[in-house]
């Protein structure tokens, strides 16, 4: 197939890896130059370690890059697409007007995906002449590493649609989920659960930061605690996805006091080198002196 991905940021070149290591053309657009560079870059590294670590051969990474076209130009990304992944930012006003630009410039019969983590899909997909082809495909970060897209379906979606990203999804050799359109959908909801209450724990001086992400791993097995990953994800993220789904779903997301005053300070994880955790270089080097 021929796939269009809009936006060559941090989703965007990992959906354009995962498509041309299944077979497809990818054509990735960004509205700046160096930004495509920098995704192509990114993938040629990620291909270069799938290859050290045996997951491909040195002419499977070759051919999956050569798949690979960058552009500014939407045209060019778009106007042979049987799929466009939109993976621009997060803001429902900027993926209405890629939307509209998809429908002027993409044949009628094109799939329009988008990797959008919380908006509306059923919103956006209001926004076109022939919404039915509109599902969401939302991919983890980082996409050539984590193996579930949830597939999310919009009021409008039609069950021809679904089946097609079902059949997608299984292609790239991952696993999709059904999620009907909801605030949240199913794994932002999830987490945002666990980052709370592991949020509320640390306030009532249950267990220390570390001994509560300790719990998560050790005890469940899981790659990183609540509380890492709030770090990573940003503070500021997370409060103004609590505050979302407060406001949609409930009282029961409300984000708490510990969270409101990290925000306010400036601590917003590891970008700015303190939320939970201090960061250095990427790497936790202690746990934050309000918290500990
Ligand atoms: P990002 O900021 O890293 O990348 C977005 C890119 O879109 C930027 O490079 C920007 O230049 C580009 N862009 C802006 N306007 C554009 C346009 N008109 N056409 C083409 N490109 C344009 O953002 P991201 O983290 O990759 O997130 C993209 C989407 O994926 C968002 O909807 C986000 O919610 C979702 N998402 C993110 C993650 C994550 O962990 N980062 C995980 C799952 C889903």
């Amino acid at each position: 197939m021929n796939i269009g991905v809009l936006g060559a940021g941090t989703m965007g070149h990992g959906i354009a890896q995962v498509n041309a290591s299944a077979g497809h053309n990818v054509t990735l657009r960004d509205v700046d130059p160096d930004i495509v560079e920098q995704g192509i870059q990114s993938i040629a590294q990620n291909l270069d370690g799938a290859v050290e670590l045996n997951k491909a051969t040195p002419e499977e990474a070759e051919a999956a890059l050569e798949r690979i076209e960058g552009t500014t130009d939407l045209d060019t990304a778009v106007s042979d697409a049987d799929l466009v992944i939109e993976a621009v930012p997060e803001d429902m006003d900027l993926k209405k007007s890629i939307f509209a630009d998809i429908e002027t410039a993409a044949p009628a019969d094109t799939i329009i995906g988008t990797n959008t983590s919380s908006l509306s899909v059923t919103e956006l997909a209001g926004t076109l002449d022939r919404p039915e082809r509109v599902v969401g495909l939302h991919f983890f970060n980082p996409t050539h590493i984590l193996p579930l897209v949830e597939v999310i379906i919009a009021e409008q979606t039609s069950a021809e649609t679904e089946a097609f990203a079902h059949d997608y999804v299984d292609e790239l050799g991952k696993t999709a989920t059904t999620i009907r359109d909801f605030p949240g959908f199913a794994s932002s909801r999830l987490s945002a659960m666990f980052s709370r209450e592991a949020i509320v724990m640390v306030q009532q001086g249950v267990a220390s930061v570390e001994d509560i992400d300790r719990t998560f791993r050790i005890g469940f097995n899981m790659p990183m605690g609540p509380l890492e990953l709030v770090d990573h994800t940003g503070v500021d993220v997370n409060v103004g996805v609590l505050e979302y789904l407060t406001e949609e779903i409930g009282e029961r997301f409300r984000p708490p006091q510990l969270l409101r005053r990290k925000y306010r300070a400036g601590k917003l994880g590891q970008k700015t080198g303190e939320g939970f955790y201090v960061w250095e270089d990427g790497e936790i080097v202690g746990v934050s002196g309000e918290d500990s």
